[in-house]
């Protein structure tokens, strides 16, 4: 287990393009970090350069307070899985759990021991004599975890492990993977575009856009609090309804799709500001229900997920996206008024596109 930080960490490729800006970042022991950000972002980048496969441009990486920026990768302990799994095909289960170990020059007994405890963990024991071709891709996965496991790095770095695997297996794994970082408590870096994953595997989530560190924080507080208007509509599904309006002359009000709405303190007369408000926050009004910041809209679009319904309005030229219970009787067409609940909203400057205001919490946020 070890303690990571990245300081001022770049790279530049060869080709001139700048995949990451300067990168601060601590990773506390024993913590699950998730790196999240669309394809292209540098994730992978980052992962390669903690790795060591990848040489940074600038900056310094240090694992528990020792340098390691110029130390060669097999010399920095750390595990990585890849997204192919990277076994060895010809060789058995076992073969490919021991083989880091073998090269190491571990003792046979040790090696026998740890593969044996790796293979109880991860549930491979009736695989060991199996080759690669003849497992499915989630035993695949299992076994390029636990050749990592073997080694007992001080470090696991996991990029986008799943992404082989199909829908209801990537669920499943997804859990073995949190319930085996919970018994190990192995400090983990783990890379996914996919933001749902990210929000449910990170203790920290970091999440990249450009090549550059937008937010880091617990997942719930970057769903409540995102620092700018990418991450609000990254992170959380659906997107954050985003609803573009202009501060008033006197400054104190914002008209809100035809209602008027309090203005965000930090706000002039004439700025434009952009109300966030996720789609739990908009509900049918109900008459006599104390709301009032309502607005009318037309049923556009119905996405029934089983327990809800995603509903899609129209409201002054502009979709929301709401959620209903699936017993709604609401079709297409039919007319609604809206309750904004403008105690969970935030406000973004519309030109910046950066945070204003929010009622839940301050955030650390990187512009
Ligand atoms: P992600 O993992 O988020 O998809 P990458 O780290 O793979 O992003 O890539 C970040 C940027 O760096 C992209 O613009 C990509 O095209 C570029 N890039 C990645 N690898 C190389 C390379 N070996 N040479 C030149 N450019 C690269």
């Amino acid at each position: 287990m070890a303690q990571l930080s990245l300081i001022g960490v770049t790279k530049t490729y060869g080709s001139g393009v700048q995949a990451l800006w300067p990168i601060d970042l601590e990773v506390s022991d024993g913590q699950m970090v998730v790196l999240v950000g669309p394809s292209g972002c540098g994730k992978s980048t980052l992962l390669r350069i903690i790795a060591g496969l990848e040489s940074s441009s600038g900056g310094s990486l240090l694992i528990d307070g020792v340098p390691v920026t110029h130390t060669p990768p097999k010399d920095r302990d750390v595990a990585m899985v890849f997204q192919n799994y990277a076994l060895y095909p010809h060789l058995t289960v076992r073969e490919n759990l021991e083989f880091g170990l073998k090269m190491r020059g571990t003792p046979r007994a040790e090696r026998d021991s740890q593969v044996a405890s790796a293979a109880e963990l991860l549930g491979l024991n009736k695989l060991l004599d199996r080759r690669p071709p003849q497992l499915s891709g989630g035993q695949q996965q299992r076994v390029a975890l636990g050749r990592a496991i073997v080694r007992k790095p001080k470090l696991f770095l996991l990029d986008e492990p799943f992404s082989n695997l199909d829908a209801t297996l990537r669920a499943s794994t997804r859990t073995e993977l949190l319930r085996l970082h919970r018994r190990l408590h192995a400090t983990t870096v783990f890379v996914t575009h996919d933001q749902i994953e990210a929000m449910s595997m990170a203790d920290v989530l970091v999440v990249m856009k450009d090549g550059k560190v937008q937010q880091v924080g617990a997942p719930l507080d970057i769903y409540r609090c995102p620092a700018n208007q990418f991450v609000a509509q990254f992170i959380g599904f659906p997107a954050m309804n985003l609803i573009d309006s202009g501060v008033s002359a006197n400054g104190n009000t914002v008209d809100v799709l035809g209602t008027s709405v309090p203005s965000p303190s930090s706000a002039s007369p004439g700025d434009r500001v952009t109300l966030g408000l996720r789609a739990e926050h908009i509900a049918i009004h109900k008459p006599g229900s104390g709301s009032n910041h309502i607005v009318s809209a037309k049923v556009i679009l119905l996405e029934p997920l089983g327990n809800e319904i995603l509903t899609t309005c129209l409201a002054g030229g502009q979709d929301l996206i709401m959620r209903l219970p699936s017993s709604t009787n609401l079709r297409p067409g039919h007319e609604v008024r809206l309750a904004l609940s403008l105690e969970d909203a935030v406000w973004f400057s519309s030109e910046s596109g950066l945070l204003l205001q929010s009622h839940l919490m301050p955030v650390r946020a990187t512009p």
